[in-house]
């Protein structure tokens, strides 16, 4: 499932909210607009949180074990951090495997399969879904996943001890996060984890020999010794060799496929020393997998299949050899590609391969799990693994049962609707039965039992997990709403001529009664949240609405006015609202596909033929018209991924030299600058030598990381250095406003170009273009319709000059389109070159001019700062543009803000629908995408009941499961909802929609197959 945009869109929702927080700077003249719009942003941005991402964390169980004695005594996990499953299974060129020793395990004495990872696909969570099974929240983006936001349980922390080797980014956390002083950790310093100079393989090397030399320490220190030969022991080798040099040379390179062939060399190397150490007792159980795959250009953090899909071998004690599988389906054809038809290939959500460990060496399992024990893996009797399964099952029925205890003691009983499907007794009552089938040792019927009360109790998490989200999102969006209006009706009441009273509305005596309604209301709400004793921050949700509300309400006026005058002209008014509406619409969907961005651009370029600015400017049109047609090609450009390449990055340092000679020169010309002074001509000179020195930096730069000679001292000293003038050099230039902006964007230009490894160094180039010529059209427009009488030359207006408040006139249609192209210019800077995904999915090359060495806050921030600079330009333009058309900058800032508001309440939505951050705040909902239902009758369990349709459909249903097959191109939707009505009749009451199949049968029996695919299935448990 590609999931990148989703991701995206919500780290836009969170930009655009943070965006909305600068603008309310401008109204530093209006203190209490200022401070009720700061208050009202934060809330809501903070509601995103208390919504959507809560932690989906319990406490106060109790941990829960199996009886009976484990199969193992000790676990080896090996993490080959930034591992594809791809990679590592298939086959290189001559028809070899990279991974002899591994490979040599799945064809014949281990188990094997796909571990299904989520979003975001990092490090830390992958880790924390692998060791403590759960989909860590996303309270822990807000702490950079540095530290531990929640105090949680894994198996480690479970287990008598843990020794772990590797990065020093991991292993803290799970050592910070035990009780007590039995998880060590031996870690290498930072500065090791070099991305360019060497080969990143040194850091597994470093891993292998540490731990080679700690058996061999072990053996001459019989405290230790005697620490290792206790039971319930893990060892955790840490690799991140892999991750690095995917990072630095993707994962396509000789390095990336020479490090896997290095970690197989390593693991064979310890095993051995382990085997030794342990007198090959047979004994220890072994775990290979990594916690995210990598994009094909080296990257990872989003939803693609490279990204999502990593390897899970499995073998030692209690770990079943290969089966033998034949006709074995899943969707993808991994299995012809990697010539493993005949070994059985059991696949994992990644939350599963903690219960395993903890079911194979019989520690509890960790308290907050939700993953299910694949039971595919164990090796050993079916009364362990019913007894197992009872066990997880427990621990997750209890997490749902603490859950549910804690909502209804915070609910008024009355309003309290419990998760229906699964009341306690009836969660007790399923345990009991599957207790007695383990006494009657029917296991089977247990296990199954247990699964289908497992997914009932997930749901049910869920369900109480997203309780409140409707009751609080429709206060939030209330209160939003309200100041949306709010906004509104101040722009019209200061900057048009609608303000002024009707004299018979003024008789209304309505406004008499508004505050003690208002008043009322707040204290009905307030003593509703006492009674249910709700957080504090329920209050601030709730009581919001109310102040905002009264004070729309108490400019009633003013809003009857504006409907009178919509009245006037309605078909007018439906026109320019559609238009306004289809340019929201427009620029949210560039969230989601950036081609739209083209699509805007050249309806941006028709603008001087419509307006007929083209007759009286036909230069200044017809620049305007190439430049947009020039921007709107870069959205159609790839995102990330392309190969870097500098001699493109060395034409836009060019290009941009000659450009501002022609514009230096056309100043001298026009003779409009007899103010220059020296001072300025010297701060050009220096710009310009800046820019070719950058263009130097970046060739020289590069040159030398491709030879692996590192990143040369003088090129760091220079980048930063061009990085800190570039910040206070353009303060030094003239203020009048052409040559201010020029010598802004030469500034941001020269960093832009330290930053760049391709096309994109074009992007502020021609960005900058066309606000120029922006600019220009605009004062144009002004002219033309004699709103303001132009006085002075455009190229003679002073940035420093005081706006004189007689000139500041009312708004017009024409400065809603103006707000309108400046946040569609803001939109086109952040996607135009689409950098949100890079620094979502991380591309470290295009920071190697400032440093190599992995620091991900320093290079977050330079990669922010490469964002923010066509950012940057465009604010500039935008000001240019204000100061030009002599509008108060309150009022266009208001428009701005209406809009971007309008824009933020859209996707507070979407952030419900879409999120992908949502998987991992509600993480509960576990899915079991791979589990194949029995594909023939024959198969089927011989208590199944049978119903055959028109010769397509078959319906199976057991006790607790029921299967759906349809193989229909047409009316399979009618069929199977008929099939559904009869499943239902046989007791099935509760349908389980599944992601892997078609999504055909969903909640409550409604079928919504709308294009069948061959083979259309659905499954029900009851
Ligand atoms: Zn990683
Ligand atoms: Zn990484």
């Amino acid at each position: 499932m590609w999931r990148r945009g989703d991701f995206r869109s919500n780290f836009i929702a969170v930009l655009i909210f943070s965006w909305n927080e600068v603008i309310g700077f401008w109204f530093a003249n209006m203190l209490a607009f200022f401070l009720i719009g700061l208050l009202v942003h934060l809330i809501f941005f903070a509601s995103i949180f208390d919504i959507y991402f809560t932690s989906p964390l319990v406490h106060g169980m109790t941990p829960h074990r199996t009886a009976l004695p484990p199969p193992a005594q000790r676990l080896v996990l090996f993490v080959a951090d930034g591992l594809r499953a791809d990679t590592f299974f298939e086959l290189d060129e001559n028809g070899q495997t990279r991974s002899p020793f591994l490979r040599n395990v799945v064809e014949h004495s281990g188990s094997w399969g796909v571990s299904h990872t989520r979003v975001p696909t990092e490090s830390r969570p992958g880790h924390v879904a692998l060791i403590a099974g759960f989909y860590e929240d996303v309270s822990a983006v807000a702490k950079g996943w540095k530290e531990n936001p929640v105090e949680f349980d894994s198996v480690f922390n479970e287990s008598k001890y843990t020794w772990c080797w590797g990065s020093p980014d991991i292993l803290p956390m799970f050592a910070k996060g035990a009780s007590g002083d039995h998880v060590y950790t031996r870690m290498y310093p930072a500065e090791m984890e070099d991305f360019a100079a060497q080969d990143a393989s040194k850091l597994d090397t470093w891993v292998f020999n540490e731990v080679k030399n700690f058996f061999e320490f072990a053996k001459s220190n019989e405290t230790l010794s005697a620490e290792m030969w206790a039971h319930e022991v893990v060892y955790f080798l840490h690799l991140l060799g892999l991750d690095t040099n995917g990072h630095a040379h993707r994962p396509m390179s000789s390095e990336y496929k020479e490090n896997i062939r290095t970690v197989d060399k390593g693991i064979q190397e310890v095993i051995s020393v382990i085997e030794d150490f342990y007198r090959n007792d047979k004994k220890t159980a072994f775990i290979y997998t990594s916690d995210h795959g990598m994009t094909e250009w080296g990257s990872h953090g989003a939803g693609h299949p490279s990204e999502t899909l990593t390897p899970l071998v499995a073998w030692g004690a209690g770990v079943n050899g290969p089966l033998v599988g034949s006709n074995q389906q899943f969707q993808d054809d991994f299995l012809q590609e990697w010539k493993l038809n005949d070994r059985k290939r059991f696949d994992v959500n990644q939350a599963d391969v903690a219960p395993l460990m903890a079911a194979l060496i019989g520690v509890p399992f960790p308290l907050n799990s939700v993953g299910i024990l694949p039971l595919e893996y164990l090796n050993n009797s079916d009364q362990y693994k019913a007894e197992c399964m009872l066990t997880n099952t427990m621990q997750i029925l209890e997490q749902f049962t603490v859950k549910m205890i804690h909502k209804k003691e915070t609910t008024l009983s009355f309003l309290f609707s419990p998760f229906k499907p699964l009341p306690l007794s009836k969660g007790q009552d399923m345990l009991r039965t599957a207790r007695l089938y383990i006494q009657q040792q029917q296991y089977d019927e247990a296990i199954s039992l247990c699964k289908s009360l497992v997914n009932l109790a997930l749901e049910g998490l869920s369900y109480y997990h997203t309780y409140d989200r409707v009751f609080l999102g429709i206060s939030v969006v209330l209160g939003f709403v309200g100041w949306i209006s709010y906004a509104f009706v101040l722009i019209v009441k200061r900057h048009t001529g609608l303000s002024q009273p009707i004299s018979k509305l003024d008789k209304l005596p309505s406004n008499n009664h508004l505050p003690a309604v208002f008043t009322g209301a707040g204290m009905v709400i307030t003593l509703f949240l006492l009674i249910q004793s709700c957080p504090w921050t329920y209050y601030i949700y709730c009581l919001l609405p109310i102040p905002v509300w009264y004070a729309v309400m108490k400019e009633f006026r003013i809003i009857q006015n504006v409907i009178n005058l919509v009245l006037t002209c309605p078909a007018k008014s439906i026109g320019y609202l559609l238009l306004f509406i289809l340019g929201i619409e427009t620029m949210v969907a560039s969230f989601f596909h950036r081609q739209v961005l083209t699509f805007g651009l050249l309806s941006f370029a028709g603008w001087p033929l419509l307006s007929k600015r083209f007759q009286q400017n036909k230069v200044m049109s017809l620049s305007w018209i190439s430049f947009s047609f020039i921007l709107a090609v870069f959205p159609l450009m790839p995102v990330v991924g392309r190969s870097p390449n500098i001699t493109l990055v060395s034409a836009a340092g060019l290009l941009t030299v000659i450009c501002s000679f022609i514009f230096l020169c056309s100043f001298e010309m026009a003779k409009a600058t007899s103010v220059e002074t020296t001072v300025s001509r010297s701060v050009y000179a220096a710009q310009v030598a800046s820019i070719i020195l950058s263009v130097y930096i970046v060739n020289t730069t590069h040159s030398s990381l491709a030879v692996k000679h590192g990143l040369p001292l003088s090129s760091q000293v220079i980048s930063w250095t061009t990085l800190a003038s570039s910040l206070l050099t353009p303060l030094l230039s003239s203020t009048f406003i052409f040559q201010r902006l020029l010598s802004i964007n030469l500034s941001l230009m020269s960093t832009y170009l330290l930053l760049s490894t391709g096309y994109e160094a074009f992007f502020p180039l021609v960005l900058s273009s066309l606000v120029f010529v922006w600019i220009n059209l605009e004062r144009e427009t002004i002219r033309f319709h004699n709103v303001s009488p132009a006085e002075k030359q455009l190229s003679m207006i002073n940035f420093a000059q005081k706006s004189d408040s007689t000139h500041v006139r009312h708004l017009g249609l024409d400065d809603i389109r103006r707000s309108y192209f400046f946040i569609f210019f803001i939109v086109t800077a952040f996607f135009g070159t689409g950098n949100i995904a890079s620094v979502n999915s991380f591309d470290p090359a295009s920071v190697y001019c400032f440093l190599t060495v992995f620091n991900p806050f320093v290079m977050g921030a330079l990669m922010m700062w490469k964002i923010l600079i066509p950012f940057v330009i465009v604010m500039c333009a935008f000001e240019g543009i204000q100061v030009s058309t002599r509008l108060s900058s309150n009022s266009l800032f208001l428009i701005v803000l209406v809009i971007s508001d309008i824009m933020a309440l859209h996707f507070f939505f979407l952030v419900k629908d879409y999120g992908s951050w949502l998987d991992i705040g509600t993480s509960s909902v576990i899915r079991r995408p791979f589990e194949e239902p029995p594909t023939s009758p024959q198969q089927m369990p011989s208590n199944s009941t049978k119903t055959s349709g028109p010769g397509i459909i078959l319906l199976f249903s057991t006790r607790v499961r029921c299967y759906i097959y349809a193989c229909s191109h047409q009316g399979a939707s009618t069929i199977m909802s008929a099939y559904v009505r009869q499943a239902t009749e046989l007791g099935v009451n509760r349908l389980v929609k599944s992601s892997y199949y078609q999504p055909t049968v969903d909640f409550g029996g409604i079928i919504n197959s709308g294009s069948c695919t061959d083979d259309t299935r659905g499954f029900i448990t009851n």
